[in-house]
């Protein structure tokens, strides 16, 4: 009976994990790693020549007329470049931002459609673009693309609590200029204070 369990061990001779195994295996795998990391470099590289070719026959067939019938003779290939554009795109993504400068048409949606902005534009290589916004980015945008209005008030420290108390808000500075003299005259460190209000805006519940 022990001569049985003694015979069915398996032979730790030749399949043992020895420390020089391990490191042959490990070895092997760094090697396997590295070269599919270099099959995958390539690769990248040889799409972003093809990117690059594609890029080169857009701005072959491109043209800067500002025409936007859609069907002539500069409308066509204009249209042909921005889909050369588009597919060099899906082979290799540029990596340089789209640098748009020129602003075309803004579009309000229509009463039955969702509320979004388009901003089309064209970038400096000519791709068309198209910006949506919805209602809470377009409030976002706004408020920084218009001036803020601004409010002034003075701010006075409390005593008691030492925290800053801002009254006598307003949006005139010369009158929160006539309050600072008033309020100066109980309160020396009495100091003028601004900041800077947003609109409001309706925003979903
Ligand atoms: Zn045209």
């Amino acid at each position: 009976m022990s001569d049985m369990i003694a015979s069915a061990q398996p032979d730790d001779t030749t399949h043992a994990l020895t420390p020089e195994r391990l490191g042959e295996a490990k070895a092997l795998l760094r090697y396997e790693t590295s070269i599919v990391a270099e099959v995958e470099r390539l690769r990248a590289e040889a799409a972003k020549v093809r990117a690059s070719g594609i890029r080169e026959a857009a701005a072959f067939v491109d043209n800067d007329d500002i025409c936007g019938c859609g069907g002539c003779d500069t409308c066509q290939p204009r249209k042909m470049a921005a889909d050369l554009r588009r597919m060099a795109e899906e082979i290799a993504p540029s990596r340089i931002p789209l640098v748009v400068s020129r602003f075309d048409v803004a579009m309000e949606p229509a009463p039955e459609e969702p509320p979004v902005l388009t901003i089309g534009a064209v970038a400096e290589d000519g791709t068309p673009v198209a910006l949506l916004l919805d209602l809470e980015t377009r409030a976002k945008v706004g408020g920084w693309l218009a001036p803020a209005a601004v409010e002034y008030g003075i701010a006075v420290t409390d005593a008691e609590s030492s925290a800053a108390v801002v009254t006598n808000t307003t949006s005139v500075r010369a009158e929160a200029v006539r309050s600072l003299a008033h309020v100066r005259t109980g309160y020396p460190t009495a100091r003028l204070v601004y900041r800077t209000v947003g609109a409001w805006t309706e925003t979903t519940s």
